[in-house]
């Protein structure tokens, strides 16, 4: 009987590369008693081998899965983020596969409402853009109250692993995904007597409802952008953003945490 815990699906680029890096790996996978399936919902492992860019897609692309894990790999030499393994680390992997060493992470996800409609999931973070060389103004929002009327460039919200993509370079603080949180950032607000907001980074609890109304005052030209996706909607009026009550499970081993992670990309 096959046991469904060990089905492995392996999500990458197309590149001969990457296939080449691939190929060995599900050899690796196999050898060590794994079934390499070729459709995502048939596994229980999603594994993504490239950069933080690709496991954003493995996420995105199979849906935000709760019952299964999702491990990165990346190439050799390479760090990031989402990945705790390269490619070469054949034995560090092979270890790994003896599951009582494997301790498993879940990284928060953010949950979009757009339009009282459509419903998005975002493991990086949600992000808001003026799309052509003009701002555009966003009513703020938390839970009932009315914080600020935002005119400028837009806003990031992000989450704790998201905290040290977008959100990192307009100077937004990195947050330890063991906390339930979501960030907002500004890009290039307008601060003048008629504009006024808080002008720093904020963090909101995961019990925050976070709104923003897009005013429509003709110039209101807002990209919506989804992790490393656009939102195909035009002519959005409403976003809501809070923390979901879904996470993703990606696997941890004992010697890599978060802030050594942190530490080895940045440091
Ligand atoms: P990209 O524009 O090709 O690359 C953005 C860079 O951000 C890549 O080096 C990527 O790492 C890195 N990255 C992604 N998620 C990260 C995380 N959680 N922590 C640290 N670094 C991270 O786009 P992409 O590779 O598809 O990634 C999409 C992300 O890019 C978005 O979610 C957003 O956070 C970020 N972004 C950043 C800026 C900016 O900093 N000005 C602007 C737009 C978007 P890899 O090389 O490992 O893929």
């Amino acid at each position: 009987m096959t046991d469904h815990r060990r089905n492995v699906y392996f999500f990458h680029k197309q590149d001969n590369e990457t296939k080449e890096q691939v190929s060995s790996l599900k050899q690796l996978a196999e050898s060590n008693g794994f079934t390499v399936v070729s459709q995502s919902a048939d596994a229980n492992i999603i594994a993504s081998v490239g950069g933080d860019g690709s496991f954003l897609q493995a996420v995105r692309k199979t849906n935000f899965r709760e019952d299964c894990l999702y491990v990165g790999i990346a190439k050799k030499g390479k760090a990031h983020l989402y990945c705790d393994f390269n490619s070469d680390e054949t034995e560090k992997m092979t270890d790994a596969t003896k599951f009582e060493q494997i301790e498993v992470r879940k990284y928060p996800l953010i949950h979009v409402k757009v339009d009282d409609t459509n419903h998005f999931h975002c493991l990086n973070e949600v992000s808001i853009r003026s799309s052509i060389i003009k701002t555009f103004v966003m009513d703020v929002l938390i839970d009932d109250l009315h914080f600020e009327t935002f005119r400028g460039d837009g806003m990031i919200i992000s989450t704790p692993t998201g905290s040290t993509a977008y959100n990192k370079s307009v100077a937004g603080a990195v947050v330890d995904p063991l906390l339930s949180c979501m960030q907002v950032t500004e890009l290039a607000s307008l601060n003048n007597n008629t504009y006024r907001t808080l002008g720093s980074p904020f963090v909101l609890s995961s019990d925050r409802k976070l709104t923003l109304n897009i005013v429509q005052d003709g110039n209101e030209h807002p990209i919506i952008g989804l992790d490393n996706e656009a939102l195909s909607t035009m002519n959005v009026k409403k976003i809501e953003i809070t923390l979901s009550e879904k996470k993703i499970k990606t696997v941890k081993l004992k010697d890599n945490s978060f802030w050594e992670k942190v530490k080895r990309s940045f440091l």
